[in-house]
């Protein structure tokens, strides 16, 4: 946060953000259902620049057996991003970040499934970053969501993910890699639109309460977005788009 906000116009004296959008405008969003035959369910989004695939695979066995719970089906979740994935080449093997980031996304994933009709199970969520532009976590979440749904895990609902931030002392909705970076603050959010539960809530940067609750605000605003993208998605894939053939 700060630093190169000086060399860079963050945004304009029309309102206007570095990347040409409004303060409440998301960045483009496209979300598709399935596509791996492999994986029991899987899922690919574009959200800005980010391009993301997850394949889920289970209720399946649990390799080790001793991770295994007999009272439920436990939920696993591998975040990776490609060395391709950024500008310059990323070291392959799990960072810090990536394993902090597969930890968020499963316990903002985890109130949303329903695994205690499968003990003994695990159901295995991975997540390949093909491209990253800032906020690869919202982006990641939200397909994961879409992914388990057409794998047919029973949720209770699915988890919808968009970031706020602030940039030049403004609340703007989701926030891109420049943003993050010279920007004031990056408020990352999950959350399930039916049942109003926020699932992940993150803060980088610092905030007033009142830009605080302004952030969570205009987050949910993304977040429903999202939502019904995914379930758009869902729909296609289900019941047909008519459009591919
Ligand atoms: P998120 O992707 O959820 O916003 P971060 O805030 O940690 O997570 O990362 C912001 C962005 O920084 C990423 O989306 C990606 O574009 C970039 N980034 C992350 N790790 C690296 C890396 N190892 N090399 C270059 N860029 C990176």
């Amino acid at each position: 946060m700060g630093g190169r906000e000086s060399e860079l116009v963050l945004l304009d004296e029309n309102g206007i953000r570095c990347d040409g959008r409004k303060v409440d405008e998301p960045r483009r969003i496209m979300i598709k259902a399935g596509g791996l035959k492999n994986a029991d369910g899987s899922a690919y989004i574009e959200f800005g620049d980010n391009k993301i695939l997850v394949g889920v695979f289970g209720p399946r066995d649990v390799h080790p057996k001793h991770m295994s719970n007999t009272d439920t089906g436990i939920l696993r979740v591998r975040y990776h991003m490609e060395p391709f994935s950024v500008s310059e080449r990323k070291n392959p093997a799990p960072s810090r970040r990536e394993i902090e980031i597969s930890k968020v996304i499963k316990e903002a994933l985890q109130p949303a499934v329903i695994l205690d009709k499968f003990p003994r199970t695990a159901v295995d969520v991975f997540i390949e970053v093909l491209q990253a532009d800032g906020g690869t976590r919202c982006a990641a979440l939200s397909a994961a969501s879409v992914a388990l749904a057409d794998a047919g895990i029973p949720m209770r609902d699915m988890v919808a993910a968009c970031a706020a931030g602030k940039v030049a002392d403004t609340v703007v909705l989701d926030v891109n890699n420049e943003e993050d970076q010279a920007g004031q603050a990056d408020m990352p959010i999950g959350y399930m639109p039916n049942l109003k539960k926020i699932t992940l809530l993150q803060l980088d940067g610092v905030l007033t309460p009142e830009e605080y609750k302004k952030c969570i605000e205009t987050g949910i605003i993304g977040c429903k977005i999202v939502y019904d993208l995914q379930k758009k998605a869902l729909h296609d894939k289900y019941f047909g788009s008519g459009g591919e053939q």
